[in-house]
């Protein structure tokens, strides 16, 4: 997964969103990747530099797919690409993968005191 990718079409979705507003808060929904939340939320604070996202609060909402495994029986969720082959817990591979692996950027929350000010 590349997160400077990511994180530039989550700051570009979220300047599309404010309209002008400035951005205090990002409330961001990933789904499937292992991801580095630390990683991500850095690259959206560069990317975000010199926005109206600039400084803005950064609420990452991980959500991992899940490997459902035949052999043992367990659900797990996945943290790790080892997981997509082989169960966590028994090493099984008759798994399958669930979830979905969408980005979506949920809530911007914008300072409603810049709204009308001169
Ligand atoms: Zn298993």
């Amino acid at each position: 997964m590349h997160e400077t990718g990511l994180s530039e079409a989550i700051v570009a979705a979220a300047v599309r969103r404010a309209a002008g507003r400035r951005v205090t808060g990002l409330r961001v929904r990933i789904g499937g990747h292992a991801i580095d939340p630390d990683v991500v939320t850095q690259g959206i604070q560069v990317a975000a530099a010199g926005t109206v996202v600039a400084d803005s609060a950064v609420d990452l909402v991980l959500e991992p797919m899940t490997v459902q495994c035949h052999e043992c029986g367990g659900s797990e969720p996945i943290r790790d690409h080892l997981a997509m082959v082989a169960c966590p817990r028994c090493g099984g591979v008759d798994i399958e993968v669930s979830g979905n692996d969408d980005v979506v950027l949920e809530s911007i929350t914008v300072d409603s005191r810049t709204l009308g000010a001169v």
